[in-house]
């Protein structure tokens, strides 16, 4: 299968890496054998299983077992679920929206102050207790303005609601 679409292709990537691309763009439309597919990939078949096995997860792919009569070991057969790819990423939009109505709620809530140095943000208590001193660097902490952060969570949370 080719994923063409870009949207896709970076949700895979984040999820199986850019080796589980490859992977996932050698599968044919029927199916594959775990094996046959590392041999394809030249990607080493753990990698491979691994991969596999997270698709399933999310729901991406199927397998069905079939035992050799002869020998009786068991080949597991792999397909791929093209139709749930847009499910999957609603369901990630979804979750990504979630987190960050939480980090919207903790920056409006709270008053930061940050490391003149760049080392790290602080809310309030933490600067306070820390007698606005950075603990890292001694430099000073000074008061910071979040409404840019907020802005920029609001409209990630807009862009990501309207595919949703
Ligand atoms: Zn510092």
């Amino acid at each position: 299968m080719l994923v063409e679409e870009p949207i896709h292709k970076a949700y895979l990537n984040k999820l199986v890496g850019e080796e589980g691309v490859r992977i996932v763009e050698n599968i044919p439309a029927d199916e594959i054998t775990d094996e046959h597919l590392a041999e394809l990939t030249g990607i080493n078949l753990n990698t491979v299983r691994r991969t596999l096995y997270l698709l399933y997860e999310h729901r991406l792919a199927i397998y069905r077992r079939k035992r050799d009569p002869d020998s009786g070991w068991l080949t597991y057969l792999w397909q791929l679920c093209p139709g749930n790819f847009d499910k999957a990423l609603e369901s990630e939009a979804k979750r990504l929206v979630r987190k960050l109505d939480e980090r919207l709620v903790y920056e409006r809530d709270n008053i930061f102050y940050a490391c003149t140095e760049g080392c790290a943000r602080f809310v309030f208590d933490e600067a306070s207790e820390a007698n606005f001193t950075c603990p890292f660097c001694q430099s000073p902490l000074e008061y910071m303005e979040n409404s840019k952060v907020v802005e920029t969570i609001e409209k990630q949370i807009k862009e990501l609601s309207s595919c949703v």
